[in-house]
Parts: C-alpha cells; sequence; structure tokens
C-alpha cells in the first residue's frame, strides 16, 4: 500500500459526447478513476483527518473542518450553505469580508437539474458543469445568470415553494432519471419569478446531458463511512455525483470523506 494521503473531492470534466471523466489525487498519485471501474481495491482509513488549515485533528464540523476553522473560516460559514445569506454586496462581513467579496460578488447561477428528481440550485459561474456533476445530475439547464450569491440565493428561495433544492440521492444512485423536460421547467419557473428576476433569465438556454460510468445496475443497500468501516475492500462498479458505487450496494461518498488520512491499493 501506498503511504497516507488526504482524500479530496474528485474533479471530473464532461466530454463533448456528455461522458463524465473523473480524476482523484491522493497525495502525489493521480487516479484515472474511469479505468479502475471493474477492480478491486483496499482502502484504510487511520482516524487522521487533515483539515485545509493545515492541522492534523481525529473529529471535523460539516464534513471537514477542525472545531477552530468551522466556527472562524469564511469558507465554513453560512452563506457558503445558505447563498440567501450573502452580505458582501452590502459590504457587511460575516468572518472575513475580503475572502466573501471575492467569493460572494461574481456572477452566479441559478440552474434547474434532473439529479434523482427535478432540482433547483445554485452555483458560481466557474463551477459549471462542475457542481452538476457533484450533484449527480443527468441533465441541467441555467434558468438566470446573476451578479452575485446573493441575488442567486433570492431567486432560489422564491423557487423553493415550487421546486425541490434537494438531491434525491438513492434515486440518483440507482439511476432511475426522471424525465422532467428542463425546457419546459425553466418556462414554469420564468413564469414564477417577478419582473426583476427574470430580468437576468436568458430567452434560450441549452439543456446540458451528463453520463456517468456506471458499469452495472447498481441498487443502493448501504452508504459506507470510513470511521465505522475503516479497512475497506470492495469492487468499483461505477461512479455517480460524489459516489463510488462498490459491489453489495455499498456507496462511498468520497466528498464527504475529504480530508482523511488513507492509504489504498488496487488489484
Ligand atoms: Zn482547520
Amino acid at each position: 500500500m501506498r503511504t497516507e494521503a488526504p482524500l479530496k473531492k474528485m474533479s471530473s470534466e464532461r466530454q463533448p459526447d456528455g461522458q463524465v471523466r473523473y480524476q482523484l489525487e491522493l497525495g502525489d498519485q493521480l487516479l484515472f478513476l474511469n479505468e479502475l471501474i471493474g477492480r478491486d481495491f483496499e482502502l484504510e482509513f487511520g482516524g487522521n483527518i487533515h483539515c485545509f488549515c493545515g492541522e492534523t485533528v481525529q473529529k471535523v464540523f460539516r464534513q471537514h473542518f477542525c472545531y477552530d476553522c468551522f466556527y472562524s473560516k469564511p469558507q465554513a460559514g453560512d452563506a457558503i450553505f445558505r447563498p440567501e445569506l450573502s452580505t458582501a454586496h452590502l459590504g457587511q462581513e460575516d468572518r472575513d469580508l475580503e475572502w466573501e467579496k471575492a467569493y460572494q460578488l461574481q456572477p452566479h447561477i441559478v440552474y434547474l437539474a434532473n439529479s434523482g428528481g427535478g432540482k433547483v440550485g445554485v452555483t458560481r459561474v466557474a463551477q459549471m458543469p462542475t457542481r452538476w456533476i457533484d450533484q449527480g445530475a443527468s441533465s441541467a439547464i441555467v434558468l438566470a445568470e446573476v451578479p452575485n450569491r446573493f441575488l442567486a440565493g433570492q431567486i432560489e428561495v422564491h423557487l423553493k415553494e415550487h421546486f425541490s433544492d434537494r438531491t434525491h440521492v438513492k434515486k440518483m444512485l440507482h439511476s432511475e432519471d426522471t424525465a422532467h423536460d428542463l425546457k419546459e421547467e425553466r418556462g414554469r419557473a420564468m413564469d414564477l419569478l417577478t419582473d426583476e428576476f427574470r430580468s437576468y433569465c436568458a430567452e434560450e438556454a441549452e439543456v446540458v446531458e451528463l453520463r456517468y460510468p456506471v458499469k452495472e445496475r447498481f441498487v443502493h443497500q448501504k452508504s459506507l463511512q470510513l470511521e465505522k468501516d475503516p479497512h475497506l475492500k470492495g469492487k468499483l462498479i461505477g461512479i455517480r455525483g460524489q459516489y463510488w458505487l462498490l459491489d453489495q450496494g455499498r456507496a462511498l461518498n468520497i466528498r464527504s470523506h475529504e480530508g482523511r488520512l488513507v492509504r489504498t491499493s488496487w488489484k
């Protein structure tokens, strides 16, 4: 086995035909994951977690922040998880105004996606289509493009009564893709917006299709947690969103284990 390295969220890219390719950086290794599908592996978690601040800890909050970072760093601030709570556009600091300005005062989009079900979401323009891939969406469409995170959050909140803002994880992992016509859904959403919000919607938008490398039918039985399953042995049968789909219906959310120091080996 290799030396320990911290897990990171998988990076991904969409090929012109819609196929998603995944890579995982693990220490000085770069794993081309699509090529490892069908292979057996072992993954060992020793209990230490690396926070992005450099500290090594045994307990983290909101998936990968050490105690101090969770309560002090802007990367763990409320506006990250609830865009409508953004205040940088008012010049108001939550934790670090300069960081919050750079993050919040950049173009954002509000989108609609099929991700096990129809949903509405918000992301930075620079995060397309990464955000959609991370959620395992089979298709997505831009509803509106706005100059900052606050406005995107406002539109999302406005639409939450009519559209879910959650990914239906189990359906998504089962590849039970609902066939909401996203152009139609976009029209429905636009009708629900105020004139001000609608002024941020382009007249036309394209549906982006995404296809994931899943080689066998997957029926979810168990979501793995490395804290409870520190010596993992399995076969990778597919990848969707930020999940590894393994044999015996087991799913491992790579992103939710960010920072865990692990060793891996592939057969
Ligand atoms: Zn930290």
